[in-house]
């Protein structure tokens, strides 16, 4: 019988943020696959819990991962943890996963702490529909290609940042989005932890005289919703339209989707135009 490979989210900072299933997954698996064994010792040296750990991390996931698999599929069971939180997420135990479910081997979150959730629940900012962005590439080409696409996002957007990467970034979304509130979430649940509401302009401006210090969530608004164009301006694209053999109903139908026209004025104005051509 195959053992199973648990992922068992870890405090973000304050030691006392685990579970009770938490703590008995660590004390009870055969062995506990940790990003970094000093971090993870400190856990466990805390809560007096004594089980093998090996590393598995960015630069070794490759090799380690196929080892990792097989103890499993031998029976043994494993804990996987990152260095703070909910592993997989922006971390290598997103590898370990996928091959884990490819192996058909049973795959157990144990869940907790993650620092998307934690900032954006204390940010104030719109929760009900957002997206998670992860870090931005340091490549100029997919972080820049990475920005354009984020440009007309409506839903808030989330992003990791390491302190000695911030004013970069701060300084890439405003160019990119222009100014637009921004919550900066820093050190959550440490002793310096910090909900910065603010602007992407004037974090900017801060961040030029403060040295940035320690782990950051960046929750920025979305765009403004769009206003919806008026069908007197969509009117040539019906015509355009018009021209691939669709008819002049479908026409319309298409456009208003698009473009967020008012079908029935866009019709009406569409019909007293281009009537004769349908
Ligand atoms: N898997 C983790 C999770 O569930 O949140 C995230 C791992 S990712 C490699 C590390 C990033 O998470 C940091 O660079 C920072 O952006 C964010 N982070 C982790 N702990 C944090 C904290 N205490 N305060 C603010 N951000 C934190």
């Amino acid at each position: 019988m195959p053992g199973k490979l648990y992922i068992v989210a870890t405090p973000i900072g304050n030691l006392r943020d685990i579970t009770e299933r938490a703590l008995e997954t660590l004390k009870t698996v055969d062995f506990i696959a940790a990003e970094d064994t000093r971090v993870t010792s400190k856990l466990l040296n805390h809560y007096s819990i004594k089980a093998p750990l090996i590393s598995y991390y960015e630069h070794n996931k490759k090799e380690q991962g196929g080892k990792i698999i097989s103890r499993i599929l031998s029976g043994e069971s494993c804990a996987l943890v990152s260095d703070a939180g909910t592993p997989a997420i922006s971390d290598p135990g997103e590898d370990l996963s996928r091959l884990a479910a490819e192996s058909s081997i049973d795959v157990v979150p144990i869940p907790g702490p993650s620092a998307i959730i934690t900032a954006l629940s204390a940010s104030g900012m719109k929760t009900g529909r957002f997206t998670f962005e992860g870090f931005l590439s340091t490549s100029r080409k997919s972080r820049s290609e990475h920005l354009n696409e984020l440009i007309d996002e409506e839903r808030t957007m989330v992003f990791y940042e390491a302190p000695h990467k911030l004013r970069k970034t701060l300084k890439d979304l405003f160019e990119a989005l222009g100014d637009r509130p921004v919550c900066l979430a820093r050190e959550l649940t440490k002793l310096h932890e910090q909900f910065l509401r603010t602007t992407l302009s004037e974090a900017v401006s801060l961040y030029e005289e403060t040295e940035p210090r320690g782990e950051y969530v960046l929750i920025v608004a979305g765009a403004e919703k769009k206003a919806p164009d008026a069908p007197g301006d969509v009117l040539p694209l019906v015509g355009e339209r018009l021209k691939t053999g669709v008819t002049l109903s479908e026409a319309v139908k298409q456009i208003s989707r698009e473009t967020g026209a008012k079908k029935s004025e866009l019709y009406r104005a569409a019909l007293e135009k281009y009537k004769k051509q349908s």
